[in-house]
């Protein structure tokens, strides 16, 4: 039997996120086993012309749920309107970006339709015939495998997990256009009003332009064993420091700092993760870099997985060590070039 898979469109005033394709790209997963259909949904104002973009992109049909006076994301229009269309039609999964919106709205949605909701799903798996949804758990020190339960099953797909699927792309030939369901929505006077976002003042520009990047974690302990990170960074030219998200969270240096999926994505050519554990979501942020470089003290971090250079010690120590060291190394260096330079010149004469 086909099943039904519904993928929420989330976009930020009419302008599409690209998460959709990473969406689609899991939905392909699912149908490596179970033969599906992709419907796709869409909420705001003036999304007439997006919808029909999508269609034609992704070649799926959509459900345009137009809600006058409401052109960006609002939490309790979006459970409401979700919960009444998807108590109406039935499906067997119901999947939604991990965003901010979509933490919001999936679980309230799941509850409203007295199922279960599998929050920020990685990967599926397919084994012995079944699948199963994958995501990491308490800072990745374990990992979960959760099995379908009563339907709709509803997901939220972690950012940076899935490679981007481009329907077009992929299709040879003339890809078809899916139908357009445009309905209107007349809202509720009680519903939550947005009132305005502000940007960040944070500008990351030192990070995107850095050669090498030396970021602390909260294994660095507390707010002072910073300046370690910083007494690394400068040991390079071009470098900068930069920071897990934890760190921020605590006060001890300025997002600005932060990196990964929420914060800056970076490329440099070194990285040196320190006391930082390797979760999926700082991860995804440095994986462009040409060569990595983490410091932890449990051998079973899961940055090493990815790191070229494994460094298991205390990050603290390791660092002054290293800096003292390579002070002496530099100074004896320095000396050796002068008295290279002071023999060459008493041969001249
Ligand atoms: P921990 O996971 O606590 O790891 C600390 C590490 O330090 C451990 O591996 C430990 O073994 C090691 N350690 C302890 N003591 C020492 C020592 N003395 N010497 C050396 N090593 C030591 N995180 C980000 O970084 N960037 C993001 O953009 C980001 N976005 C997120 C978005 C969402 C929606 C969510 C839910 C989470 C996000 N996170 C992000 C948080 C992320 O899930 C992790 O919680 C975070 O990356 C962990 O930071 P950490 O590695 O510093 O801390």
């Amino acid at each position: 039997m086909t099943k039904k898979i519904a993928i929420i469109v989330e976009h930020n005033a009419g302008e599409l996120k690209p998460i959709i394709y990473e969406l689609l790209s899991m939905a392909q997963k699912i149908m490596t086993l179970e033969e599906c259909k992709i419907t796709l949904f869409i909420i705001g104002e003036g999304i007439d012309k997006l919808s029909q973009s999508i269609s034609i992109e992704t070649g799926h049909d959509i459900y345009a749920v137009h809600t006058p006076g409401f052109l960006k994301y609002n939490g309790s229009l979006y459970k409401e309107i979700f919960s009444k269309l998807f108590t109406k039609k039935k499906f067997d999964y119901i999947c939604a970006p991990h965003s901010t919106s979509g933490m919001d709205y999936a679980p309230a949605l799941s509850v409203a339709l007295q199922s279960v909701c599998i929050s920020s799903v990685e990967d599926v798996l397919v084994e012995d015939g079944k699948i199963y949804f994958f995501r990491s758990m308490f800072g990745e020190k374990l990992s979960a495998k959760f099995v379908n339960g009563p339907n709709p099953l509803v997901m939220t797909i972690q950012p940076g997990s899935f490679k981007p699927f481009f329907p077009k792309k992929e299709k040879t030939g003339k890809a078809k256009t899916g139908a357009i369901t445009r309905m209107v929505y007349k809202c509720n006077e009680n519903t939550m009003v947005f009132t305005g976002s502000k940007v960040s003042p944070c500008k990351s520009s030192e990070l995107d332009k850095a050669d090498v990047i030396v970021s602390g974690g909260r294994g660095i302990g507390e707010a002072q064993n910073y300046k370690y990170i910083e007494m690394l960074a400068k040991l390079f030219p071009r470098s900068a420091t930069g920071a897990s998200r934890p760190i921020c969270d605590y006060g001890w240096v300025k997002y600005s700092k932060q990196v990964g999926i929420t914060g800056t994505f970076v490329s440099p050519k070194l990285y040196i993760a320190c006391g930082i554990s390797g979760s999926n979501q700082h991860v995804e942020g440095i994986k462009n870099s040409k060569f990595i470089v983490a410091i932890n003290s449990d051998r079973q971090a899961p940055v090493f997985q990815i790191a070229d250079v494994c460094i298991v010690e205390d990050a603290i120590e390791f660092i002054r060590l290293f800096v003292k060291k390579f002070k002496k190394e530099k100074l004896i260096t320095q000396g050796l070039e002068k008295a290279a330079i002071k023999a060459s010149a008493r041969m001249k004469n």
